[in-house]
Formats: structure tokens, C-alpha cells, sequence
């Protein structure tokens, strides 16, 4: 039998204190870690089950290890004296990925089923989860138009097939946790995530890297069009990494918000058209477009609706679409064109 903490007040997090991170080969995990080392914590756990040499930011002077933490074994392993236990590994990629690979995505639900029990089961003393906008009604996102999301609109529920899911039920693990055994749980929902040392080709990158590497390569082979996936008018809004990592370390550190789903997203509205627009303008060319109708799209729109996160910390993403872009483009184009004289890089 599992008996409820008795939760105290904590103390500031002591820069030497433990600290977990999972899915650090990939790229918010990665650079949540960095963002830790800059602030000058001293320990921190990063863990993926990719072999080092394919993380796509491993951090130096972090204790970097590879394991898989959907087996429940390993995750004890993993979290052995963490004081604070962020999980960001899953299964996941933009809408090529997820639509294709439910199974996968599902599965997913191991991981955050044994990671917070071996959270709770190592004495942390707060567990933070990476959930996503795709645990929200899919029948409010039929309409380009959209209304934004606010919270209450995950319920009733209707989340996007397989990785929604996934998200909702493991948010659940996350809120039982805390009202059942008292272990302090943050839950993000993060809407989409883009910025420099993120996936950017093979398949699992999102619209915004996929926009940048296909421009960067009709500049590069001089084939001056380029295919987008549905027709254009699709809308999203789009977080910058940077504001990201910061509003987990936010969430995560407000009492407010224990076992409380909270956006964490851009409300700056485009469509894939107007994104790709904002790509071309980076790089000084026009493009012919070409509508692919069979490719997957997701749904019509989709867009934060941050009234809660202004109110609960003050603050919300504001990195601009045009600024993060032009960094985002600038990263890619060195990868492009490093990959092409034959550098090893990490898609
Ligand atoms: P990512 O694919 O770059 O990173 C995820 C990492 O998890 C990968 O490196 C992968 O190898 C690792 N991983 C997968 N299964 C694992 C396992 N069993 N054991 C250990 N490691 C494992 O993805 P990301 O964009 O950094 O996303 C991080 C988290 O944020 C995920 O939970 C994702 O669902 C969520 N999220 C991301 C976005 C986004 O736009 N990027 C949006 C919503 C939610």
C-alpha cells in the first residue's frame, strides 16, 4: 500500500541538488538541460535511449546516460536521489509521424507510467510532464479559423487518435499522483515547438523546419518550387524553444499549479502559407507552390489560448514568429549545407 506524503513547503531547489531529465538526446529535453547548466545547477541526469552520439545537443559536464525509460527497471535506475524529475521522452514527430505511427505513440504510455512511479518511489520532490495540445477535443479544431484552446476544452474528450491519448492518460497518472500520494506533478501543454537543434529532416520534423530545409533546398538545387503538405490555409501557432524551456522551469516552481494542465504555447496565429511566406522573406525568394491534398495535415487549425497562463505566472511565450524563424533558418542552413560537404550532423 502506498501511503500520501505529507507535503511541506519546499526549499529553493540547492544548485547541487538532483536533477533528471528524460528524452535529453532530443531537442527540448537537450536543451532544458543546457538552460539548467547555464542557471548553474551542478547535477543533472540526462537520459535517451538514442546512443550519444546521435543527441542532438548533448550537454558537456552532465552525467549523460542511455537507457530506455519505458522499462520499468531502468527507470528506478534513473531516478535514484532525484530531487526533481522532468520527463520529456515519447515516441513522437509532426503530423507524418504521429498520424503513421500510433502504436508507437502509445506506447509512449510506459514511459511516464514507470517514470513517475519511480519518481514518486525515489522521494522526488516534483515530477514535471511534457503533454501536448494534441490531447484536446480534435472536433474544436475543424475550422482554420479557430478559437483558441483554453484548458477546460480537453474534456469531453476527444483527443487526436494515439499520441492524444497517450497525453491525456498520462496527464491523469500525473494528477492521481498528486492527489492520491501528494507528490508535487507540473503538466505542460506544450503546442508545437521549434527552434534550432530540433529535428529538421528524416520524417519527424515539424512544419516550421520542414518549410526551412525544403526553401534552403530549392535555393540549393535551383528547383524554385516546393510542396506543401494540405492547402496552405491550414493555422498553428508556433512556441520558440527558448520560451519554452523557461515556461517549464516556471510551471514546474509555482504551487498554484501542481497536478493543473496548463498551455504552453505562442497565441500568435499563422497559416502554412503565411509561415512559408515568413521562410521565403528570410531567404530572399519567391517559390511556385505545389498543394500535396493527400499528405497528412492534422487538423484544420489550432491556437493557445493563454488567458490562464498570463494570469497564474505573468507571463507567457513571446519570442516573435520573425525572429525565432530567422534563427531557426540560420541553424538549418548550416546543417544543410555541413551534411552536403559531408560533416557528420545530427538530423
Ligand atoms: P524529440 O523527439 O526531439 O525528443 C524526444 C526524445 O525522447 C528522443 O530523443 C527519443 O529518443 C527519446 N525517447 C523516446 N522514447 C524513449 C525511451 N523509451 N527511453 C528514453 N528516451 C526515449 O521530441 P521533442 O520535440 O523534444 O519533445 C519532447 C516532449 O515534448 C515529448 O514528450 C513530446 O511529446 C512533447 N511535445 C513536443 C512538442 C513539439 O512541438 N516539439 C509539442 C507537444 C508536445
Amino acid at each position: 500500500m502506498h501511503t500520501k506524503r505529507l507535503v511541506e513547503k519546499d526549499p529553493a531547489l540547492k544548485k547541487d541538488d538532483l536533477i533528471v531529465i528524460t528524452g535529453a538526446g532530443g531537442f527540448i529535453a537537450g536543451n532544458l538541460a543546457r538552460y539548467f547548466q547555464k542557471k548553474g545547477f551542478t547535477r543533472i541526469r540526462a537520459v535517451d535511449k538514442k546512443p550519444l552520439y546521435e543527441w542532438y545537443l548533448p550537454v558537456a559536464g552532465v552525467e549523460n546516460i542511455c537507457l530506455d525509460v519505458s522499462h520499468e527497471e531502468h527507470c528506478h535506475r534513473v531516478c535514484e536521489g532525484a530531487v526533481e524529475v522532468y520527463n520529456l521522452a515519447a515516441d513522437m514527430g509532426g503530423m507524418g509521424f504521429i498520424e503513421r505511427f500510433r502504436v508507437e505513440c502509445l506506447r509512449s504510455i510506459l514511459i511516464n507510467t514507470h517514470m513517475v512511479e519511480a519518481a514518486y518511489r525515489a522521494g522526488a520532490r516534483r515530477y514535471f510532464y511534457s503533454s501536448s495540445a494534441c490531447a484536446y477535443n480534435t472536433l474544436l479544431q475543424q475550422d482554420p479559423n479557430v478559437r483558441a484552446l483554453k484548458e477546460s476544452d480537453a474534456y469531453p474528450a476527444m483527443a487526436e487518435r494515439g499520441y492524444g491519448w497517450e497525453k491525456l492518460v498520462s496527464e491523469m497518472f500525473c494528477e492521481e499522483y498528486w492527489h492520491e500520494r501528494g507528490m508535487k506533478t507540473a503538466i505542460a501543454r506544450f503546442h508545437n515547438v521549434y527552434g534550432p537543434n530540433g529535428t529538421w529532416d528524416g520524417g519527424r520534423e515539424k512544419a516550421p523546419a520542414a518549410l526551412c530545409r525544403k526553401v534552403i533546398q530549392a535555393l540549393d538545387t535551383g528547383n524554385k518550387e516546393i510542396t506543401i503538405w494540405g492547402d496552405g490555409h491550414q493555422t498553428r501557432s508556433f512556441m520558440y524553444i527558448d520560451d519554452c524551456v523557461k515556461g517549464i522551469d516556471k510551471i514546474m516552481h509555482e504551487d498554484s499549479l501542481i497536478a493543473t494542465p496548463i498551455n504552453l504555447g505562442s497565441s500568435e496565429l499563422v497559416s502554412i502559407n503565411d509561415l512559408l511566406s515568413k521562410v521565403e522573406k528570410i531567404a530572399g525568394v519567391t517559390l511556385k507552390r505545389n498543394y500535396d491534398l493527400t499528405a497528412p495535415r492534422g487538423v484544420a487549425g489550432r491556437n493557445s489560448d493563454n488567458t490562464f497562463i498570463k494570469k497564474m505566472l505573468k507571463w507567457e511565450p513571446n519570442t516573435t514568429l520573425d525572429k525565432g524563424l530567422a534563427e531557426t533558418y540560420k541553424w538549418i542552413n548550416v546543417q544543410y549545407h555541413n551534411r552536403k560537404k559531408g560533416k557528420r550532423v545530427v538530423e
